[in-house]
């Protein structure tokens, strides 16, 4: 379709909010004598998706600094705020008719809903003749476009990283970000003076507001989400900053009191970046190869595709936007489902300090490193034998960084109900993980201060004969005890599928 010109084009910006390499807008602007972008926030729908306070603040604020880039090459943005996005399609359909719209563009998003969404403003948008463009952006190749030899998605990563490896290991591999848009040119308003009309009467506005319905900052308003720099400038200079560490990734990723990852997932997912650029980045350093000479480079271009791994799957396996297990079996665990379990977990208060210190972290910044995010969901999951499903939508309300893809799948892998799951037999001890990654406890003193006194050895497990003047609380449970209740659990969840 963008071959074609069209005198007046929409693009309509969801989680893709950069000037760059950002396809549906390039595209755009190539082919559309005139160019006004929106940006549409359901903040009913974020909310029943479990969006919290502070991903719904960096896609605005990010959003603030993307208008003014735009208005640099004469594009104007508006913002309209509905509550549903059942509500989305007529609202289309009435700018695009008043506008004189000639074609929609935007980039594919994944999640059922989403698609529901876009396959209804396709439609709508028919009955005006307005054809609509959607984009391959968030993800490196289109998902779907990789199956078994059977036609079928992958449900295990590594088959489908060498699958995805095989079709892209060469030093010609594509994935060339996009130049920024062409500028539309000072006198562009002039060739299209309805919009100015326009925004007035149909709630479209010029200002970016600081928040929308009901989301807002934390009464305190202390969320420290609003430390994370925001923009395509910013997400920028973190790759760049990353480039010069990358080589040593390997040896520090697991280690969260180091600054060992890019910590570009905020960035990523509100689109300030796109994963083109970032695998580029990474590609020119191993050598235009996806396991090259660089393992730094190797094992983070491994992350980006457990990235497109999970992106793939919400497409091929629809199953999991419903609330439902990937492994159907698995929806018979009788989860104990403690609320006040739960309510220790989420506070940082279960008294196994490196789940408390990962807690807190992800409470006091918006969010958490990796490798403390599969202790954290194997803890709840297995020892206290609370749903992934609470877990999961508390790391969506809480993270700055909050994907559906990436964190149902996260979670379902630490849950054992996933694709590609951890087997049920194997439980993180958190005790363990504690002293290999974090030998020296100055992870869990930065945000255990009560602990801070503690010896490099007594503070992943401090002796019950220590605790002095209950500040800081005894273990919630007796991690061996609790795995073993885990496993049997599951196994006799197996039993019972065999014997049926
Ligand atoms: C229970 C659980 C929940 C998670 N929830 C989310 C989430 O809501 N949003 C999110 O972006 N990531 C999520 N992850 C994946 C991962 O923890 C984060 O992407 C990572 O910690 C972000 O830090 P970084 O940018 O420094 O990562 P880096 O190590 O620098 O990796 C680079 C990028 O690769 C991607 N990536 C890395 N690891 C993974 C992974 N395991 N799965 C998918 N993508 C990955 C991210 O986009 C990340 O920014 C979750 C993991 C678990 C175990």
């Amino acid at each position: 379709m963008s071959e074609n010109n069209f005198a007046r084009g929409l693009v309509w910006l969801r989680n893709d909010l950069r000037m760059e390499d950002n396809t549906a807008l390039y595209r755009a602007a190539r082919a559309c004598d005139a160019l006004a972008a929106v940006f549409i926030a359901c903040p009913e729908t974020w909310r029943s998706h479990g969006d919290g306070d502070n991903v719904v603040a960096m896609r605005l604020r990010t959003l603030k600094s993307l208008q003014a880039s735009l208005a640099k090459k004469h594009i104007p943005l508006y913002f309209l705020e509905l509550s549903r996005f059942a509500q989305v399609p007529a609202a289309l359909q009435q700018i695009c008719g008043k506008l004189e719209v000639d074609a929609l563009f935007a980039n594919a998003e994944y999640p059922l809903n989403e698609q529901r969404r876009d396959a209804a403003v396709r439609d709508t948008l028919k009955q005006i003749r307005v054809p609509v463009e959607y984009c391959t952006d968030r993800t490196l190749i289109p998902p779907g476009s990789l199956t078994t030899n059977s036609g079928d998605g992958f449900k295990v990563f590594t088959p489908f990283k060498r699958a995805f490896i095989a079709q892209h290991d060469n030093s010609d591999c594509g994935f060339d970000p996009l130049p920024a848009p062409r500028s539309l040119g000072p006198d562009h308003g002039n060739r299209w003076p309805e919009w100015i009309a326009l925004a007035g009467e149909n709630n479209l506005v010029r200002s970016i507001p600081d928040s929308v319905g009901d989301y807002g900052v934390a009464p305190g308003g202390e969320r420290k989400v609003l430390d994370w720099t925001v923009g395509e400038g910013a997400a920028k200079k973190r790759l760049e900053a990353f480039s010069a560490v990358i080589p040593d990734y390997h040896k520090q990723r697991d280690f969260p009191a180091l600054e060992g990852t890019s910590r570009l997932s905020p960035y990523l997912n509100c689109g300030a970046i796109s994963v083109r650029q970032c695998a580029r980045m990474a590609l020119e350093e191993n050598g235009g190869r996806w396991a090259g000479s660089c393992e730094g480079a190797s094992s983070w271009l491994n992350e980006i595709l457990w990235r497109e791994f999970y992106q793939h799957l919400v497409v091929h396996f629809p199953r999991v936007c419903r609330n439902l297990p990937f492994k159907p079996e698995t929806e018979g665990v009788p989860w104990a489902n403690r609320p006040s379990d739960f309510e220790r977990w989420r506070e940082g208060q279960t008294g196994v300090p490196i789940v408390d210190a990962a807690m807190r972290q992800l409470n006091q910044t918006g969010w958490m490193h990796n490798r403390l995010r599969m202790v954290v969901a194997s803890f709840l999951t297995k020892n206290l034998l609370t749903d992934w499903r609470l877990g999961e939508r508390y790391f969506m309300q809480q993270l700055v960084d909050a994907d559906f893809a990436a964190n149902n799948g996260g979670w379902q892998w630490a849950a054992s109900t996933g694709t590609d799951a951890a087997p049920y037999f194997r439980v993180f001890n958190p005790y363990s993980q504690s002293k290999r990654f974090d030998p020296d406890g100055d992870f869990i003193r930065r945000f255990v201060p009560e602990l801070e006194d503690y010896s490099n050895k007594d503070i992943h497990c401090p002796p019950r004969d220590l605790f002095r003047g209950g500040s800081y609380p005894v273990p919630i449970c007796d991690v061996t005890q609790s795995r073993k209740h885990a496993i049997e659990v599951f196994a006799n969840l197996k039993s019972q599928e065999s014997s049926d």
